[in-house]
């Protein structure tokens, strides 16, 4: 895969569960010399380590907690463990997760009993010591190698002089889209939700617009997601430079589903496929 210093890489765009052997939803972007994975849905950690032969990233952020945002967490920590025990790594991964997101996550991690783990005293490298000396405190590795926080929707998050700015949007559950601007370099990512112009207000000029296009067909049923018509009348309030659908719950309609975005936006349109990657 090229990499360009800064881009937008599709690790996973499957809306739901794996449609056609695709990952759920994780985008790795690439700013500022940092990587920052938004959403970490099953698949992603494959994809993260085999984009780049590490799971250090240098954050993540969460927008919902449903499963195909999320579950790739757990195989993402197993990764981070290992660079612990044999790499010697000692520095956890920032992890944001919306309102409910630590209880949410230690719930998760204790379905696998990760408190009850012990490692052999006096072994090991610095980071087999860390999470040892963690394990005998009785904590939890998986919330060792993470250093998981809550944020609200509408929160800006900072990460290593990133600011990501986040963005209520309506999915039933506390769900957040993302804007990530630094030195020219702008994108925002739609996150799973219905229909909302106040998102194209947030995402007012972006270069690079990641939107939630999951029903083919005119109109979305149940309000939970929207159309690739939608999407591009989103982006037309916006006046986005690149539209990006995401989340297609029927990608093999993916022509069909840029013509119908066509319909109500005159800028670029793509569609976001495994390893696609967009420069910023
Ligand atoms: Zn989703």
């Amino acid at each position: 895969m090229a990499v360009t210093s800064r881009s937008l890489t599709v690790l996973g765009s499957s809306a739901g569960f794996p449609i056609s052997g695709f990952a759920c939803s994780g985008y790795l972007a690439r700013i500022a010399g940092q990587r920052l994975l938004l959403d970490c849905g099953p698949g992603i950690a494959g994809a993260l380590i085999g984009a780049d032969a590490t799971a250090g990233v240098d954050g993540v952020i969460i927008s919902h907690l449903h499963p195909d945002h999320v579950l790739d967490l757990i195989p993402l920590g197993y990764a981070l463990m290992t660079e612990w025990l044999t790499e010697g790594r000692t520095q956890p991964v920032p992890v944001y997760l919306p309102p409910g997101g630590l209880e949410f996550l230690q719930k998760l991690s204790d379905l696998f009993g990760h408190r009850n783990w012990r490692f052999e005293e006096n072994g090991g490298n610095a980071g087999y010591k860390a999470l040892g000396a963690a394990l005998a405190r009785g904590e939890d590795w998986l919330l060792t190698v993470f250093d998981a926080r809550e944020y609200e929707p509408g929160d800006d998050i900072v990460l290593d002089g990133t600011t990501v700015a986040t963005f209520p949007v309506d999915h039933r559950i506390p769900t957040a889209a993302m804007r990530i601007r630094f030195e020219g370099a702008d994108l925002v990512y739609s996150a799973d939700t219905r229909f909302l112009p106040a998102l194209g207000d947030f995402a007012a000029g972006t270069d690079l617009f990641l939107v939630d296009a999951h029903f083919s067909g005119p109109k979305a049923p149940g309000g939970l997601h929207m159309t690739p018509a939608d999407a591009g009348h989103l982006a037309t309030i916006a006046n986005a430079k690149r539209l990006v659908l995401c989340h297609l719950g029927a990608p093999e309609d993916c022509a069909s589903a840029q013509q119908a975005a066509a319909a109500h936006f005159s800028g670029a349109i793509h569609t976001a496929f495994d390893t696609r990657e967009y420069s910023l």
